[in-house]
Order: C-alpha cells, then sequence, then structure tokens
C-alpha cells in the first residue's frame, strides 16, 4: 500500500503490472486538498472499514485517485483503455463525483481504478465526514467488486469494439448491464446515506424521468418538423435510454425494502402525467432487480440479463420510437 502525492500520471501499463495487494492511493497535484497526507490516510480507512463490512472482493484494485479535474482524469484513462470517450455522464444526482474503470479478462488481469474530485475526498477526510461522500467511495467500492465477482462466477466481458447504434442486441445488452452494475454499487452505498439523503433522491426520480421524456419528445418533433436527422436523434434516445435506466439502477436499490412493485412504480414514475406510460416498465425493472439481487452470482442462469434487455424496447417505446431488427438492420420507426 503506496500513498503518493503526484503529478505525475500513473499509467495503465503501471497498473497492469502491479502486484495484488499494491494498491496506491495518488492525491494528483491538481486535486485542491490542504492536507493530502489525511486526506489518503482517511480513504484508506474507509477503504479498509467498508472491505470488511462487506467482505467485498478488491483484489483488482490498484488506484484510487483523487483529482481537481474529474473529467479530463476520466478521459486520459478511457483513452488508454481504448474505450470511446463518453466523459462523465451527467448524473441526475447532480455532477458526478466518482467513476470507477474496470478490465481485464479473468481472476489474475482484472484491474480496476477509482476517480474521485478532490471534493469527495476532503469532505471524507473532515472532521465530520459527509455521509454522501462516504456513499460515492462505497458505491465505486462496491462496483469493484461487483465487476470482479461477476467476473469470476459468469465470465469477464471480452474488449468490444464500439457500441455500433444499429446493433439493437448489443445496445440492449449494454444498457441491461449498466443498469444491474448501478443497482449493484448503490444497493451498497445507500447504507450510508442519511433518511434526508435518501428523500432528497426520492423527490428527485420522478423529476428526472419527466424531464428526459419531455425532451426527448420534444426532440421526436424536431424531427418531424426536419430540424433533426434521423442518426442524431437516434444517437440521443440510446445516450439518454442509458442514462434513464443507469438511474433507474441506482433509485431502485434505494427503495425502502418493504415496498412492492407497484407502489415502487408509483413512486419512482410519480404522479400520472405524460411519463405515466413507464409505469408498467419500471416494474417489471424492479421485479428484475430484486431477483438478480436476491441471488448469488453462482446461482445466476445463462442469460441473466434477458429480462432486463428486453424492457429497453418498450421503454424507447414510451417516447415514441419503434426498433425492428432483422438480425442485421435495426430499423426505427418514429411517432
Ligand atoms: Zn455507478
Amino acid at each position: 500500500m503506496e500513498i503518493e502525492r503526484t503529478a505525475r500520471e500513473i499509467d495503465k501499463a503501471q497498473i497492469d503490472t502491479a502486484p495484488p495487494g499494491a494498491m496506491t492511493i495518488s492525491i494528483h497535484s491538481s486535486a485542491r486538498c490542504p492536507d493530502p497526507a489525511a486526506v489518503a490516510e482517511s480513504l484508506l480507512c474507509l477503504v479498509h472499514r467498508v472491505q470488511s463490512e462487506h467482505d467485498l472482493l478488491l483484489i483488482p484494485l490498484r488506484l484510487i485517485l483523487v483529482t481537481g479535474n474529474l473529467g479530463e482524469a476520466v478521459s486520459s484513462w478511457q483513452r488508454a483503455l481504448g474505450l470511446p470517450e463518453a466523459g462523465v455522464s451527467k448524473q441526475t444526482e447532480g455532477v458526478a463525483v466518482g467513476k470507477h474503470m474496470s478490465w481485464g479478462t479473468d481472476r489474475e488481469s482484472a484491474r480496476s481504478v477509482i476517480i474521485l474530485t478532490d471534493g469527495i475526498a476532503a469532505a471524507i477526510a473532515a472532521n465530520e465526514p459527509l455521509a454522501v461522500a462516504i456513499a460515492t467511495v462505497v458505491h465505486e467500492l462496491a462496483h469493484v467488486h461487483d465487476d470482479f465477482a461477476r467476473g469470476l462466477a459468469c465470465g469477464f466481458p471480452l474488449p468490444q469494439a464500439p457500441l455500433h447504434l444499429g446493433d439493437w442486441p448489443r445496445i440492449c445488452a449494454c444498457v441491461a448491464e449498466i443498469t444491474w452494475s448501478e443497482y449493484a454499487a448503490e444497493s451498497l452505498a445507500m447504507g450510508y446515506l442519511t433518511p434526508e439523503d435518501l428523500e432528497s433522491f426520492a423527490r428527485n426520480d420522478p423529476a428526472y424521468l419527466a424531464g428526459v421524456h419531455t425532451r426527448l419528445r420534444q426532440l421526436v418533433i424536431s424531427y418531424k418538423v426536419g430540424q433533426v436527422g434521423l442518426p442524431s436523434l437516434w444517437s440521443r434516445c440510446v445516450t439518454d435510454m442509458s442514462d434513464l435506466f443507469a438511474h433507474f439502477g441506482r433509485a431502485a436499490a434505494r427503495l425502502p425494502y418493504d415496498q412492492n412493485e407497484d407502489e415502487a412504480s408509483d413512486r419512482l414514475v410519480g404522479p400520472i402525467g405524460e411519463a405515466a406510460c413507464w409505469k408498467p416498465v419500471i416494474k417489471r425493472l424492479v421485479h428484475e432487480l430484486q431477483e438478480l439481487g436476491a441471488k448469488n452470482y453462482t446461482e445466476w442462469g445463462a442469460e441473466p440479463f434477458c429480462g432486463l434487455g428486453g424492457l429497453i424496447a418498450p421503454a424507447v417505446e414510451a417516447v415514441g420510437f419503434f426498433p425492428t431488427y432483422n438480425g442485421n438492420n435495426l430499423h426505427v420507426k418514429v411517432r
């Protein structure tokens, strides 16, 4: 275990060759931390605490990077990993403050890094650590665990070409996996939030859905009057759906334990409005996630995300997109 404050970038090659147990906490020189040593120390304590509380498998985690510029740090790692530079997606809960990345194809080559903003790190080192800051770190640690444990049980994902917007089966598979992954991570993190935090997230859920729904409907109208082309309209739809499903994954994890699927969908969709057509989708989504979450990864069937993947079509239909896929080509009708 190493703690360093550095201006130099720790690169992917160093992470790939770092032996198990060699985790570095790196406070980048861009980070606004008055006391970097204390920040690193608090982070390390938190990692150990969470790991022992939940029996997390964090072997692939080799680096926690604290940065003053999350977007830039994330882009630079995405480039190093050959991923499209999606940057940091806008989370409804506010500006993104943490990000994890995992790669590797087996137990030995599996690697993860976590990137945190300086604000989050400082809030953990404060005299009274902020609950949402702790929950953010727990969320990212839980991602590392989920990626690794799931990889061991179900197989690690092979490196793939960037997502093609005409590859409907892969769009569904990707969105389904993101949804699960966010659910798994937030299921652990929610235990560290205060009741007030949970309430404020819950208030935001229906507003977020209504916002995405309305924005996509407006884009459909722009398309009909010839202001937007179909490729950019579809691209926007896929991006928004991916963010929305990720959001619902997190939101589903924060539902009270005793809530049934009907209550859950009422709560996430909110009062009947234009977005009411989402209720059956959300109901099934919550059901699918809870079913998966109730089992160990080793008990999952061959196509665990099949049910979740099947929800992407009714979701895009809810905003007026009707995709048909013939095994080669995707055709999208817009209404
Ligand atoms: Zn996440």
